[in-house]
């Protein structure tokens, strides 16, 4: 009953079909194990590379299916997110977030290097912004560079946290500080290098203890003089921020995507519940408050798909702005979490459970708000769009 969704051809319909029947053949029997073990596992990642999930938007000769179409990484993110939001944001990382950075900002050399194994799932990647001091304010970060005293590289220093795969990722894209006298600009300025796992002194912590998304496994980082060669720096020298700046609508557009598909499961599994469940007599969800409610949800969700479908279409086009992008992460995930809350309403005690899925997806949405640019700052970036100052920031 809900409005056709439009933005989709036979090929994307086709290919959800088939993640669909991968997640129920290869992660959902095992998805108790993964969460127990908070990490996906490495034949999970390959056997996604094999199916030809991670190759989306890379090309052909590297092994990817040579499409930059978005629609393909909505239907993963959406279909990922379905199962658990931490199956998205530790695939949507990949595919979504670094896939860019190494297609569009790397050497013939790099990509040759990088992207066969990539797209097989052999190489898992992460994207390593945050530092203990700065998540919001990335101009900020401490994590520095200098040259290397044979002047074919860096020496890099520093730490991240809260990086989404960080004990899984073998290819980490980091944000480091390099100085005004190494920049073209002449100006102190951010550069993106690859930090590979086996570099001496790069090292990690453990995973880290969170409320929600246990199937991820979030870390944290050590640099203690890491060498790291010319041949590893992503982009231009100094010019970090503004790849970081480029690659940050589709961030934006991958996390509202996934934000939006979580609450519409979380929706459908209250439906079927209150259905089900009685009170008084009577199935929960004929009392006219949750009826109310839930007309609600299934209201608000369907509301932001719009928004969304019409940003990826936008996306698809390469006409996207980053200020609309801002809008659909910061409403979706604010809409993810208040169905999510009356989710667990509607589901009683039981909602409260950890066996219960709207209780963990509950906890796993509560992220949302703060990541990928927290609310705070989409609201930034949106005012500042109105005149009252550089909306690019
Ligand atoms: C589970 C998880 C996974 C993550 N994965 C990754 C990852 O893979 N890679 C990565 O680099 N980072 C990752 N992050 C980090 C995430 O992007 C940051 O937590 C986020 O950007 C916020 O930064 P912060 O935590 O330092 O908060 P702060 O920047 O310290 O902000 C604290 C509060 O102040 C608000 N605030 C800050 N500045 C302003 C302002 N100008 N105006 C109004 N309010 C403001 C914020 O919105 C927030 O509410 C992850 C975080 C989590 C929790």
């Amino acid at each position: 009953m809900a409005l056709k969704r439009l933005i989709f051809e036979d090929e994307h319909d086709w290919f959800r079909e088939a993640v669909r029947t991968f997640i129920d053949r290869e992660l959902r029997p095992q998805a108790e194990a993964i969460r127990e073990n908070r990490m996906i596992p490495a034949e999970a990642w390959t056997k996604a590379g094999e199916a030809g999930f991670l190759g989306i938007g890379i090309p052909e000769e590297y092994g990817g299916n040579g499409l930059r179409d978005f629609r393909f990484n909505a239907v993963l993110g959406e279909e990922f997110n379905r199962l658990g939001a931490a199956y998205g944001s530790s695939f949507g990382i990949h595919t979504d977030v670094c896939a860019p950075y190494l297609t569009d900002f790397t050497t013939e050399a790099q990509r040759d290097r990088w992207l066969p194994k990539f797209v097989t799932g052999e190489m898992v990647t992460a994207i390593g912004m945050t530092e203990p001091q700065a998540g919001s304010d990335l101009a900020n970060i401490l994590t520095n560079a200098t040259r290397n005293s044979s002047d074919d590289g860096w020496i890099v220093n520093g730490s991240k946290t809260f990086i989404t795969n960080g004990i899984r990722a073998s290819l980490i894209i980091a944000a480091v500080q390099t100085p005004a006298e190494a920049n073209p600009s002449g100006k102190p300025g951010i550069t993106l290098m690859g930090i590979e796992e086996g570099m001496p002194g790069f090292n990690r912590g453990q995973k880290l203890h969170k409320i929600g998304q246990h199937e991820a496994d979030t870390a944290e980082m050590f640099f203690e003089n890491v060498e790291v060669p010319d041949a590893n720096v992503i982009g231009t020298v100094g010019g970090g921020f503004g790849h970081m700046m480029e690659g940050l609508a589709q961030e934006r557009l991958s996390s509202a995507v996934g934000n939006i598909a979580h609450a519409q499961r979380a929706v459908e599994v209250t439906l079927e519940y209150t259905k089900d469940r009685q009170a008084f007599g009577r199935p929960v969800g004929s009392f006219q408050h949750n009826r109310f409610l839930q007309a609600e949800l299934v209201t608000e969700v369907e509301v932001a798909q719009t928004y969304i479908d019409r940003c990826i279409q936008e996306h698809v086009d390469s006409t996207l702005d980053p200020v609309d992008a801002a809008k659909a992460k910061y409403w979706s995930s604010d809409v993810q979490n208040r169905v999510l809350d009356d989710c667990v309403q509607l589901h009683g005690g039981y909602g409260f459970m950890e066996e219960y899925e709207v209780g963990r997806a509950w906890a796993d949405a509560r992220v949302t708000r703060i990541w990928a640019g927290s609310n705070e700052i989409m609201k930034e970036i949106i005012g500042r769009s109105m005149g009252f100052g550089d909306p690019r920031r």
